[in-house]
């Protein structure tokens, strides 16, 4: 199989609304070839531009901004349904979703007329800039700066593990201003950009990460989203919120992914005559896999009705969403492999992918050992209020 995905196009039928689209698209034109993508380190241009033509790109977006106003539970069961089929993909969705909100949300009308419908549409992919070579739990570490000059600003730095940086249009950049932290709106093409590609990464090896160093970046006033000094807490607690609700929903399509591969390959596997699947202990972990995948379902939809009714409890919910679902998707992964034996191990069956994959998910978007360090403060100070 080749990197180019070979189905034909169906653009009227491929439109993602709902789970039930969100499932058909991926099964035609996602999961016949995520190992390949995998294997090649990245995702093909055809199946970006399939992703347009399905408006998956920035779904929630205002119909008229290339959106479909689609309510983020509803967003969350379609990033699931991308994350079952390929978490690189799903990690591409995350970042543009990320930046294409904070467009929509903190953007000023000139800044949100200049770049929703291409960010909606998808002719303009964004990728997220916080991490740097010396900071990534601690955010308050970064070095990256943007100093105020003739009216704009002027960006040094060097942003690392930028998921989509090799492709991106725009990045959504955190620098240190005289003020605060900011983020700034910075075009791909703009000059002293450079973009390093970063290969061979442990899992979600297809999206296509990159280190991304600013030197001398000449920006104008329009570059900084939101008030000046408004953006540190704001800005980056809402964009992290949904990123991390993506990751959470994304971790559980990995997880209905290795139930799935299990569960068939359990059913065809023979061993002593009989079926794997009728062996007590592989019965256990399958039931194991089906109990947390419902679990971590219900947390990740009460994460996004708590977003669609605008409720400040959501920050807490999506914590805990991305904490139980990564921590069960690489759990289960494990097992995945495990009862597919050498098969597990080996390219030719999607598992070994989906532990790599899982791996990942407790790492980014807030790290799980950052994630019980604030669920246990939020529980502490829930008690006292
Ligand atoms: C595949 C991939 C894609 C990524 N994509 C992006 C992206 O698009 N944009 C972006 O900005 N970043 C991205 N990242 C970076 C990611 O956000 C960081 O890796 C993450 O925030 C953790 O930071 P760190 O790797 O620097 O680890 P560190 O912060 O150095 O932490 C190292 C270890 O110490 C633990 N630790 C840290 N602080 C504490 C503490 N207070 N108590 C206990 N333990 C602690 C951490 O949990 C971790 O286990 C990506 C990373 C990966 C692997």
């Amino acid at each position: 199989m080749t990197l180019t995905d070979p189905a034909p196009a169906t653009r009227t039928a491929d439109r993602v609304t709902d789970r039930t689209s969100a499932r058909a698209f991926v099964d035609t034109h996602v999961v016949p070839y995520a190992d390949v993508y995998d294997r090649a380190g990245r995702v093909p241009e055809d199946l970006l531009q399939r992703v347009a033509e399905a408006g998956l790109w920035a779904p929630f977006l205002p119909p008229g901004s290339g959106g479909a106003g689609m309510d983020l539970v509803t967003l969350g069961e379609v990033h699931e349904e991308v994350g079952r089929g390929c978490s690189s993909l799903r990690s591409l969705l995350t970042v543009h979703t990320m930046v294409s909100w904070t467009v929509q949300r903190w953007g000023t009308p000139a800044q949100r007329e200049r770049w929703t419908t291409l960010l909606g549409s998808g002719q303009v992919l964004g990728a997220f800039c916080l991490s740097e070579p010396g900071a990534g739990s601690d955010t308050s570490g970064i070095t990256t700066t943007a100093a105020e000059s003739g009216g704009g600003w002027v960006l040094n730095g060097v942003k690392t593990w930028t998921t989509g940086g090799q492709r991106a249009d725009l990045f959504l950049v955190f620098a240190r201003t005289a003020a605060s932290i900011g983020a700034f709106l910075v075009p791909r093409e703009a000059p002293g950009v450079r973009v390093r590609p970063i290969h061979d990464m442990l899992g979600t090896r297809a999206s296509m990460l990159a280190e991304i160093s600013f030197d001398d970046v000449v920006l104008g006033p329009d570059a900084l989203l939101g008030p000046s000094g408004f953006t540190a807490g704001m800005v980056l607690t809402g964009t992290l919120d949904l990123g991390r609700y993506s990751v959470a929903a994304g971790s559980l399509g990995i997880l209905q992914a290795c139930l799935e591969a299990s569960s068939g390959y359990a059913a065809r596997r023979r061993v002593g005559g009989s079926a794997l699947r009728e062996l007590p202990l592989i019965q256990a972990k399958l039931s194991d896999m089906v109990t947390d995948a419902r679990a971590a379902r219900l947390l990740v939809a009460e994460a996004g009705r708590l977003k669609d009714a605008g409720e400040s409890a959501t920050l807490m919910a999506t914590w805990v969403a991305k904490y139980f679902a990564s921590t069960a998707a690489v759990r289960h992964a494990a097992e995945a492999v495990q009862i597919h034996g050498a098969n597990g191990c080996s390219p030719d069956y999607p598992v070994a992918r989906l532990y790599r994959d899982a791996k990942v998910m407790e790492i980014i978007e807030g790290s799980n050992e950052i994630q019980r360090i604030t669920i246990a403060g939020q529980a502490e100070r829930e008690k006292t209020t």
